[in-house]
């Protein structure tokens, strides 16, 4: 049984109730959480404010960053733990569980050395003053977390407000609590002061919805679907709370013909197999030059039919997708494409052993989709990659801008003019050229335009959302 985690306690909810814990590569329930309330966000956020105003308040900026040092090193201890529960809990292969892991050490290392370089300035302005600015925290601030990267969403929103000096109140997604409730506790152990990073489990309607409405939340962050995102800012804007929303994407992956296709390719796949596709950067739209587009979908498609899904543990080229409703929404996707007439050119395979009780999907490789297509319009959050072909860079860029969101983009081209035209009129808030993701580097900031959200998360450019700017003018003659 997995209890809350608040003012460096496990805590049952005052509820009294319950949520099963499904493991999706069988689904069976392994564990329970707390499916908790508004009075237990209500501890959480009081006992955050009594840390922002008494212990946190009292250490310096290098002081936040030797704890955020001593977390990532923590972190970085117990990675196989925490890749195993991640991994049960979400259903990722090894690889991708133990790169989750990695990628959450490093968020608080690169953060804890960003504490003390993060600063205000002097602002040079009429004789006989002085004016300076100051960065100053939001206070306490609400993180709610999704379920796809547990690990990875939690270093970067929650590393990022407390290295500006903020306290956290997390609500992980209901599907995947368990690795967070565990950090929370190495935290504690390294001295976190009790009330600097508080947990709180349950559904997202009611202890979500009750975290976004709480009048002591200064600031929120929030990853998951534009839906959810609407309601969050909508409660944040009845009481002026800033909010970060990240909300997924539509991908375009724009191969040239003067591409090199051989380094291409396994990008293109990794990009929207990774996480079996539940991924709000994944690339779900692969737009081909036309002089290209049969060989390449052919190499595509030979390269899809070799693709493996089985049980997170077997650490194949895919794990299961999260839970049932999840993997009924992606067929209900495949069944609508089929029945517009939108053709398969290849699948991958779910490998015999994996329990039928299990959620799998076999990665899709759909072609010649209508760009107005929903299926190339809305997020899918499961292994479809639908594929269309582009006559030049114009069509590139009126089908890649096509859809309500503008998270990431790929272009694959070994002319360095084009490379910067399309980077340049690309709508979304990270372009890659010549590879997808960069690694997916920590030091590089992330988020949207349109419906993919507002605000930043990931490097330095995450401090100035996660604080506010005083303005000082002294007269001093
Ligand atoms: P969701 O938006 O419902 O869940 C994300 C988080 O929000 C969870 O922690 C959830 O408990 C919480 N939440 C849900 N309702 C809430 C409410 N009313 N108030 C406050 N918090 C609330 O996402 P989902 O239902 O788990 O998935 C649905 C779709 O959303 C997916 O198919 C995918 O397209 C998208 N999604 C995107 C991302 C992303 O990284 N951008 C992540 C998860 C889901």
């Amino acid at each position: 049984m997995q209890l809350n985690f608040i003012h460096n306690q496990s805590v049952a909810s005052q509820s009294g109730q319950t949520w099963p814990v499904i493991d999706p590569s069988d689904g069976q329930t392994f564990d329970h959480i707390q499916r908790s309330n508004a009075h237990d966000i209500d501890m959480a956020v009081k006992s955050s404010r009594e840390c922002f105003e008494g212990p946190w308040s009292q250490l310096n900026a290098s002081e936040r960053g030797r704890l955020l040092m001593a977390l990532s090193r923590k972190v970085a201890e117990h990675a196989e733990e925490l890749m195993r529960l991640e991994q049960r809990d979400c259903g990722k292969p090894t690889q991708q569980a133990m790169a989750d892991a990695k990628a959450l050490a490093r968020y608080f290392e690169f953060y804890a050395g960003a504490c003390d370089k993060f600063h205000g300035e002097t602002i040079p302005y009429q004789n006989g003053y002085s004016v300076l600015t100051w960065r100053e925290p939001h206070g306490v601030t609400g993180h709610v977390v999704p379920w796809n990267y547990p690990m990875q969403i939690f270093g970067r929103c929650v590393g990022g407000a407390l290295a500006a000096g903020n306290v956290c109140v997390v609500k992980p997604a209901e599907d995947a609590c368990l690795s967070l409730i565990r950090v929370a506790q190495l935290a504690a152990e390294v001295g976190f002061p009790p009330g600097a990073i508080n947990i709180v489990t349950g559904l997202g309607h009611e202890v979500g919805d009750a975290l976004a409405k709480h009048p002591g939340i200064d600031h929120i962050s929030f990853t998951g679907s534009p839906t959810v995102g609407t309601l969050i800012q909508q409660a944040a804007a009845a009481r002026h709370c800033p909010v970060t929303l990240e909300l997924g994407g539509k991908s375009p992956q724009i191969i040239f013909a003067d591409a090199d296709l051989d380094a291409a390719i396994p990008v293109i796949i990794n990009a929207i197999v990774q996480n079996s596709g539940q991924t709000c950067s994944a690339g779900s739209r692969v737009l081909i030059e036309k002089s290209i587009y049969e060989p390449l979908l052919a190499r595509l498609g030979e390269a899809f039919s070799k693709l493996r899904v089985g049980p997170a543990s077997a650490d194949l080229n895919l794990g299961p997708l999260i839970r049932a409703t999840q993997k009924m929404r992606v067929q209900g996707f495949l069944e609508e494409a089929k029945a517009a007439g939108i053709r398969t050119v290849a699948q991958g395979s779910v490998v015999s052993e994996a329990p039928e009780t299990g959620f799998y999907q076999a990665p899709v490789l759909l072609r010649d989709v209508p760009v107005d297509h929903r299926v190339a319009q809305e997020e899918v959050f499961g292994p479809v990659l639908s594929a269309m072909c582009f006559e030049g860079e114009d069509q590139a860029i009126e089908m890649a801008n096509a859809t309500a969101f503008g998270l990431v983009a790929g272009v694959w081209t070994r002319d360095g003019g084009r490379q910067f035209r399309m980077a340049k009129r690309l709508r979304s808030g990270q372009v890659f050229i010549n590879n997808y993701g960069a690694g997916g580097g920590v030091e590089l900031p992330f988020g949207g335009v349109k419906s993919s959200g507002h605000g930043r998360e990931k490097g330095f450019e995450a401090l100035y959302g996660f604080t506010t700017l005083k303005t000082v003018a002294i007269q001093h003659g």
